[in-house]
């Protein structure tokens, strides 16, 4: 099993990305190596394979990355929440704000049946806003949420306090 350790030594720091002050956690490194991303991944499906998950939620799109390759070794279904304009039928939406403006997110309204488990995953907790969003939409569907995991949590912004209840599961933690 990889150690946290071995994952944050390829994690690259990219200062002022995408606007000054922001300290971008670059994980590409971690998906080029063959190794890491493998190991990454059973971290995660190590910590749900006795969940008794229905589905993995993964967040465009770094989410993706590793939402599909983790639901695919649990055996569970993937549910993509996109970005608005994507999703081909009807869907709950979900509008959040962001530090200037707002953004939506989608999810189809079949995708998740009420009283179903489910994982929230996405690849940094930043201020939480996206992954409450997400817990919101999961919310109108009525489903359980069993945990929001991440490659990274940026403890400093508190994304933790602002998906309470939900519990957060982060392998790397700044
Ligand atoms: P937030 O809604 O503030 O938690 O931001 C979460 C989203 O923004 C995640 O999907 C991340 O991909 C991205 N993000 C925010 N801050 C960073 C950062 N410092 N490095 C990398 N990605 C970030």
């Amino acid at each position: 099993m990889i150690t946290p350790s071995e994952l944050e030594r390829l994690v690259m720091n990219v200062p002022d990305f995408p606007k000054p002050g922001i300290m971008f956690k670059d994980l590409t490194p971690i998906f080029l190596n063959p190794k890491a991303f493998q190991g990454l991944i059973e971290v995660f499906a190590e910590r749900y394979r006795g969940e008794n998950l229905d589905a993995v939620v993964a967040i465009e799109s770094r989410g993706f990355v590793i939402g599909a390759p983790l639901a695919a070794a649990l055996g569970v279904g993937l549910v993509l929440v996109r970005k608005p304009g994507k999703l081909p039928r009807p869907t709950h939406r979900r509008t959040y704000a962001l530090e200037y403006g707002t953004d939506t997110l989608e999810m189809h309204q079949d995708a998740v049946r009420p009283g179903a488990r489910v994982l929230i995953v996405d690849d940094v907790l930043a201020t939480g806003g996206t992954a409450k969003a997400v817990s919101d939409l999961l919310g109108d569907a009525q489903a359980q949420i069993v945990e929001a995991a991440f490659v990274a949590e940026l403890g400093f912004l508190s994304g933790r306090k602002r998906l309470a209840p939900t519990p957060v599961f982060a392998v790397l933690e700044y």
